[in-house]
């Protein structure tokens, strides 16, 4: 039996042979110019796609979560007033995090499968004052995406640092660092910039560090971006070994990111996303969220009525070859998530996930129509914009 799994999970996305060859690639030293070249190089493909002209724009050594944790430490510290906008388990992640960092905490929740309401960001920063806002772009528990642009409206407003969770967007949909002003903006390597997971893209504003006090180092000596600017800056100053072989697949994923370019990768993840969910509709799978908050990047719907979810995704994994993921929290056995992400976010993946969900669902004994569902994906993914 074959080992080969099509990725079509929230992550990690699948990964693509040029990828799969910068990973066999003999090593250099983290010392060595060259491999600084090539980590400038990733830099540099980073920054066009955070939209961001911040200098300090590099991959943490760890994945998604390690630069989030990063972005925290390094903005919070105790008595710091931090406002997180939670809808779903990656705003309670943050959440969790601010809280380890001593951070003087609020939070806004909103219900699984709604967005962040703007309107009552505004209230609560009226009602208390914040110092960090701290918001996921493309909440990747629910499929939801957030309104960031206006979010960034209200922080800069109050004069808040801004923290923008994209892990599930950068690569996939716009992210617009500098036009948000955001202090930190980080993201995931295995996610639409399809490279494997380990390294956490972030990119932190020229004068987000500024702020600290004096003698309140950051709690992290790994995490602390201001000695790990002495690296990937000019001075090249030992902090830790960095990921090697890792570096040579994200910079060379980044490659193929800008060779693309970022209008025509966007454009393939709505095309992507607009066909799975056409295949979905016919095979009787809706959406659990409403279409002016889809993410181009990933699809949640209801998973299929009087079968074991589990147990068709098991078989999906293991006798299609096809990954998807269940719900997560109070979703749990409620959802299915399906990922269009970097090189899943093309129309043959989309056509093999639909077909194998409609095998999976015959055998089941729930009539559908492999033929309709595959031909209203082909339809959508050609119509849309
Ligand atoms: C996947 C994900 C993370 C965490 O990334 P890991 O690579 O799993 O550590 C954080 N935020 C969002 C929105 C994610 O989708």
């Amino acid at each position: 039996m074959s080992e080969e799994v099509l990725l079509m999970g929230p992550g990690p996305s699948p990964v693509s042979q040029r990828v799969l060859r910068a990973l066999s690639r003999p090593l250099w030293g983290h010392l060595d110019p060259r491999f600084l070249a090539e980590l400038d190089d990733a830099s540099g493909a980073l920054r066009l796609a955070f939209g961001s002209s911040a200098r300090l724009t590099f991959p943490v050594s760890g994945t998604g979560s390690a630069a989030m944790e990063a972005a925290v430490v390094n903005l919070v510290w105790p008595g710091r007033r931090v406002l997180v906008l939670e809808n779903g388990i990656f705003g309670e992640r943050l959440l969790a995090m601010a809280q380890r960092a001593g951070g003087d905490v609020d939070r806004r929740s909103y219900p699984m499968g709604s967005p962040v309401d703007p309107e009552d960001v505004r209230r609560a920063l009226r009602a208390r004052a914040a110092d960090v806002v701290a918001v996921v772009q493309a909440e990747t528990s629910t499929g939801v995406k957030n309104d960031v642009d206006a979010i960034a409206a209200l922080a800069r407003e109050q004069g808040a640092q801004l923290i923008v969770d994209a892990v599930t967007s950068l690569g996939g949909m716009p992210v617009t660092m500098d036009a948000w002003q955001a202090a930190i903006v980080y993201s995931g390597s295995q996610k639409c910039l399809g490279a494997p997971p380990g390294l956490g893209p972030i990119s932190v504003a020229d004068t987000a560090l500024a702020v600290r006090p004096e003698g309140t180092p950051v709690q992290s000596w790994y995490l602390d971006l201001g000695l790990i600017a002495r690296y990937v800056g000019t001075e090249r100053l030992y902090h830790h070994t960095a990921p090697i072989s890792m570096v040579f697949a994200l910079a060379e994923a980044l490659r193929a990111l800008r060779e693309e370019g970022l209008e025509d990768r966007f454009l393939r993840h709505r095309k992507a996303s607009s066909a799975l969910r056409a295949g979905l509709v016919e095979l009787g799978l809706a959406s659990r969220v409403a279409p002016q908050d889809l993410l181009p990047s990933l699809t949640v719907v209801h998973p299929p009525k009087g079968l074991d979810e589990a147990t068709l995704r098991r078989e999906l994994l293991l006798a299609e070859g096809i990954e998807i993921a269940g719900g997560l929290g109070a979703w749990k056995g409620q959802a299915w998530r399906i990922g269009t992400m970097g090189e899943s976010a093309r129309l043959g993946p989309v056509l093999r996930t639909v077909g194998a969900i409609a095998r999976v669902l015959r055998r089941g004994g729930v009539q559908v129509s492999p033929t309709a569902a595959s031909e209203a994906a082909t339809a959508a993914w050609e119509s849309a914009r």
